[in-house]
């Protein structure tokens, strides 16, 4: 039988890509003039394309995700083992890795209890919404609905995660949103809404007790933050702000989600970012870094609380989590995430995240002294960003080009792939990513600031 792909031609590869593949965030119009490139092995931090080029992947698979880094056989013995005895099964039966993972999971964190399987990040996030409404019809009628979200912080895809986006550039086009999800400000500090105020974490976080006294407190039930949001411009939570944001939901009886997709599974020096700050979740959604990109998995944890909700009227027919997510019963996932979590503590690489983490933020405050376009460094743990703008004083950031060419010239010229903020949103644009896998070592971040150093050079002379 002719099936048409010889896997070793990769002229016909790249063909076959162009033709008949529909890429993520991509205007295909480019794929005209250039070809699509084949990211074709990789080994630790390094990736070889179709040319057979090596590069530095600085963002951990273009979007913070192969922690442990690639080549991982340990990881790809387990999945096969596991596997070949018992690959799938769904709804109320259970798989050894999926119970197994979620003890191990747990006992990352105190305070949490159960853990739901899906694959994405969006799909843990909706899981999380519909917990808040079941509940709000449990326990209040369906009038606690509402849902809140910041400004800036990106949830997922699907329409209704989407709705609980902050960030423009994903959303125009694709309205009208489901309803019941509402807007709070921003904590970029550095892009302060109130001017230079005194305690900005506490003023930023009030800003979310001023809309939910706006909405009616009885009708918000939900509130969603990631921990450091990410691609809306790597933003550190500023001091005093997870405090009174805990203070408020407690106040008004609502169910704190922290979206640690990103964050979670030591991108941040921690297991997750919420763990900087002593906050005390109600639910905690993950999915990138569980398994590194080794297998799709994603992961709704909440407290013991919560979920006994679920199971306190069974006479009510209505009453348990009338939700499946058919391959959240794969066990490629768990399996994956447990030998992920093996290689982070047997390499000790939360440590290593944090200590490298501060060294990419110092090496980067040394070129904020060299060009005046850098106007801010922020980051936890290998998950940095350098935001960049037009003039130190006013702040203007720079026009989105600028960034563009900064990206694409340490690709170029030194094959170091690092990231950017989202496009067309003013403000947004501007911030370089930097997030690679959590074995970095100092001679990668050497490299990795060296290209941004030679870039930034060439793009300002010019
Ligand atoms: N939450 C955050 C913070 C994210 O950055 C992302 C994706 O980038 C998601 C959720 C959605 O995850 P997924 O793309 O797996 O649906």
């Amino acid at each position: 039988m002719n099936i048409n792909v010889d896997v070793n031609d990769f002229s016909q590869v790249i063909e076959n890509d162009r033709t008949r593949i529909w890429h993520h965030l991509t205007q295909h119009k480019k794929f005209e003039t250039v070809d699509p490139l084949l990211i074709i092995e990789g080994k630790g931090l390094r990736v070889w394309n179709q040319a057979g080029r090596e590069h530095l992947d600085a963002v951990s698979g273009g979007v913070w995700t192969v922690n442990v880094g690639y080549g991982r056989e340990r990881i790809a013995n387990a999945v096969r083992d596991q596997l070949v005895k018992m690959n799938f099964f769904a709804g109320s039966m259970g798989t050894i890795p999926g119970a197994n993972f979620a003890e191990m999971l747990i006992a990352k964190m105190p305070g949490m209890s159960r853990v739901y399987y899906s694959n994405s990040g969006s799909e843990a996030n909706e899981k999380a919404y519909k917990i808040v409404r079941q509940i709000s019809h449990q326990k209040h009628g369906g009038k606690k609905h509402k849902i809140l979200y910041r400004e800036r912080d990106y949830h997922g895809t699907t329409i209704t995660a989407l709705s609980s986006g902050g960030q423009q550039e994903r959303k125009g086009m694709y309205g009208p949103f489901t309803p019941g999800f509402v807007e709070v400000p921003h904590c970029l500090e550095y892009r302060s809404q109130w001017g230079e105020v005194e305690d900005y974490g506490v003023r930023a976080a009030n800003a979310i007790e001023e809309v939910i006294l706006r909405e009616g407190a009885d009708t918000v039930g939900g509130l969603i933050l990631e921990p450091v949001t990410a691609g809306g411009g790597v933003i550190v939570p500023p001091a005093g702000y997870w405090e009174r944001v805990q203070e408020i939901c407690a106040k008004y009886d609502i169910i704190l989600i922290i979206d640690e997709v990103v964050c979670g599974m030591g991108r941040t020096g921690e297991w997750f970012g919420y763990q900087h700050y002593g906050i005390k979740p109600d639910i905690v959604t993950m999915a990138k870094g569980v398994a590194s990109g080794y297998a799709a998995i994603s992961c709704t944890v909440t407290t013991e609380a919560l979920f006994e909700e679920f199971k306190s009227d069974p006479e009510e027919p209505m009453s348990y989590f009338r939700d499946i997510s058919t391959f959240g019963g794969c066990t490629g996932g768990p399996a994956a995430a447990i030998e992920n979590m093996r290689i982070l503590e047997d390499e000790n690489l939360l440590a290593n995240t944090a200590k490298m983490g501060d060294y990419l933020v110092d090496k980067l405050e040394g070129l904020k002294g060299k060009y005046d376009m850098i106007g801010e460094v922020r980051g936890k743990g290998l998950f940095v960003g350098a935001e960049l703008v037009a003039d130190r004083e006013t702040r203007d950031p720079v026009p989105e080009s600028v960034t563009q060419a900064i990206v694409g010239d340490c690709m170029k010229n030194n094959a170091v792939v690092i990231g950017a903020t989202n496009r067309s949103l003013p403000g947004l644009n501007n911030t370089l990513c930097l997030s690679p896998a959590l074995i970095a070592t100092k001679d990668d971040i050497d490299e990795i600031v060296s290209a941004i150093d030679e870039a930034l050079g060439r793009v300002t002379a010019a």
